[in-house]
This record gives structure tokens, C-alpha cells and sequence, in this order.
């Protein structure tokens, strides 16, 4: 995507500078108002034009990505739970109907990809047409305005497209998933169990589900529930007492739980990200949920829930005036307002 991306920067160029060359008589900055705004506007259309080609093969290409994911998630679905229930089924390749319906009908908060697609290409369009407006007062060359450009115009893209194939390559993941258990192994099963990630980046509409099951039937949350979520779904079997044998189930094993610290990096055209790093990784018991951790690191590192948390949520969630669940309504977390604070 990104290369697609790179590509599409000399014709980006290129047709701002034709049309700078055709409209402007003189310096952008000594043009009357009038004539400056007719460029932008010029431009503006002629970028919305050309991302939206660029963009729309970025669509095929998560397409792609995604039957592929999708490929290889359902083999490995099917592996997994032949293992763990001892059985010796043969993944059947999930077919272009599958991928198709996944494109076509899944949603992340609410937005189908081709929407999402969208989304980033008119904030890339705006981009472009700033840095190129941007460029023009500051009377910058041919060379420098590409550099800007390619700074701030193109390469301000990236994270947002990086973004758009982590989310949706997830999405393709959980819908083969599902879609594997369910037609194969929907007999062996009797619901599914949410996991969430222990770690300070987990968000508090995930975190407090950590642990919950559903029936099989039972409605639950689409997964990934919002843009870069690592939420997941694991397929609950029979225990052993349900199936009648008078027996403890084996060690579920521990779960890693991690904290990290974050700065936030000051780049050289003037953007910023914030930089993650592992502080410590823990093994805790894989029964342990995210609503128990927190609750633990209140006595054992009450520092750290004050970071996730902020300082209200923090000194409330401490007194037992309110739970991680009750932070957050409908996909959405509360304001402070809401909970009373
Ligand atoms: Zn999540």
C-alpha cells in the first residue's frame, strides 16, 4: 500500500504544478484572494480524482491481504481445534464468497473498509492540497516542495494506511475464525470466551469483557471492535464434568501480562507519535482477568493504574465507587461528567 502510495507522488506533483502553471500569473502569495482560492479549489478536485483511483486500489489490495489472512487463519483454526478436541477434520478452503462477503459486510465502529478508505483518502486529499498551499507561500523550489511533500503530503498517510491493514487484516483473521469453528466444529462447541490483552495499551471498552463468555447463540461484540484492536475470541469446548467425566480440567497456563512505558517522539517534519517500550512482562495465571489484574495492581503498583486510568477514574475505580465495565457505554467511554465525578 504504501508503495502504491510512494508511486503516486510525482503525479501528485506534477499536476499541482501544472495547474499552478496555468493559473497563477505571478508569485502564489501576490495573486488576488479570488485567484488563489480558484487554484486551491482547482487542486482540491483534481487530487479528490486522483486519490480516489490510488485509494481504490488500495482497496483491492486489503482485499487481497485479506483473502490470504483469511487462507491461512481457517487452516490454522482448523488445526488447532483438531488438536484440542482429537479430531481429524480437513480445512476446506474458505471460497471467494467467503472473502467477498467479509469485504463487503464487515464493519470496524460502524465503517465498512471501502468507508474507512474513504475516510483516509479525503484526509489525505486535505493534506496534500495544505502542504502544497504551504509550499507556495513559502516561495519553495521544485526540490523542496517535493521534499515537503513527500514529508508531510504522502508519508502523513502512512500511519493511517498502516493502521487501515492491521485492523483489517485482524478483521479477515476473526471472520475465517469464526466461520471455520462454526461450520466445522459447531457441534464441539458450546461458546466463545473474549480475551482481551493484558497490557497498559488495552482499552476500557475491551478490557473489562476480558473473560466473559457467550452461549454459542448468544450475540456478542464483532471483533476487532474499534481501529487497532487486539481483542480475540477463543472457542470454548465441553469440560470434563459436562461431558460426564468426574475429573479437574488440565492447567489452563499463564497468560503474560505487560507494561510498558510511553514517550512520545518529536520527528523531524514536526509530527509527532508516541513510542512504546516494554517496562516488564509478567506470567499470571491464564484464569486471570483483566478486570482481576487491575484490581491486584492497585495494591501492588497503584502508579501504574493511575497511568491507564487517569487520576479520577483512578481514585474512584480505588474506593469502590465504580467498576472498569461501568467506564465505558455503547463502544464508548464515558466522559467524566457521566460518571459523576
Ligand atoms: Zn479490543
Amino acid at each position: 500500500m504504501v508503495e502504491v502510495l510512494e508511486k503516486s507522488r510525482s503525479s501528485v506533483l506534477g499536476k499541482l504544478a501544472s495547474l499552478e502553471d496555468k493559473m497563477l500569473k505571478g508569485e502564489f502569495v501576490d495573486e488576488p484572494q479570488a485567484r488563489r482560492a480558484a487554484l486551491l479549489r482547482a487542486q482540491k478536485g483534481e487530487m479528490d480524482r486522483l486519490l480516489e483511483e490510488i485509494y481504490a486500489e488500495m482497496g483491492e489490495k486489503v482485499k487481497d491481504a485479506g483473502a490470504d489472512v483469511m487462507q491461512a487463519a481457517g487452516k490454522m483454526t482448523t488445526a488447532t481445534m483438531n488438536t484440542t478436541l482429537g479430531l481429524t477434520t480437513t480445512f476446506t478452503h474458505l471460497d471467494r464468497a467467503a472473502v467477498n462477503a467479509w469485504f463487503e459486510m464487515s464493519t470496524v465502529d460502524g465503517l465498512l473498509v471501502n468507508e474507512w478508505l474513504k475516510k483516509l483518502e479525503q484526509t489525505a486529499v486535505d493534506r496534500i492540497v495544505s502542504t502544497g498551499r504551504q509550499a507556495m507561500v513559502e516561495g519553495l523550489g521544485t526540490q523542496a516542495t517535493a521534499r515537503l511533500m513527500r514529508q508531510k503530503g504522502v508519508q502523513g498517510s502512512v500511519p493511517g494506511l498502516e493502521g487501515l491493514a492491521r485492523t483489517w487484516l485482524q478483521s479477515a483473521a476473526h471472520y475465517a475464525k469464526e466461520k471455520t469453528v462454526t461450520d466445522q466444529f459447531g457441534d464441539f462447541i458450546t461458546g466463545w470466551e473474549y480475551v482481551a490483552t493484558l497490557d497498559s495499551r488495552t482499552c476500557l471498552i475491551c478490557g473489562p469483557d476480558d473473560g466473559k463468555v457467550y452461549e454459542k447463540d448468544e450475540q456478542k461484540p464483532t471483533l476487532p471492535r474499534h481501529w487497532r484492536c487486539r481483542c480475540t475470541y477463543i472457542p470454548k469446548s465441553p469440560t470434563y464434568r459436562e461431558l460426564g467425566v468426574d475429573m479437574e480440567e488440565l492447567n489452563d497456563g499463564t497468560r503474560p501480562a505487560v507494561k510498558h512505558s510511553e514517550r512520545t517522539v518529536h520527528h523531524r517534519d514536526g509530527s509527532t507519535s508516541t513510542a512504546f517500550s516494554v517496562e516488564s512482562v509478567e506470567h499470571v495465571s491464564g484464569k486471570t482477568t483483566y478486570q482481576q489484574w487491575m484490581k491486584r495492581q492497585l495494591e501492588e503498583d497503584p502508579a501504574f493504574v493511575k497511568s491507564v486510568l487517569g487520576k479520577t477514574r483512578f481514585e474512584m475505580f480505588r474506593d469502590g465507587r465504580l467498576t472498569l465495565k461501568a467506564m465505558s457505554t455503547h463502544g464508548r467511554i464515558k466522559r467524566l461528567a457521566e460518571l459523576g465525578a
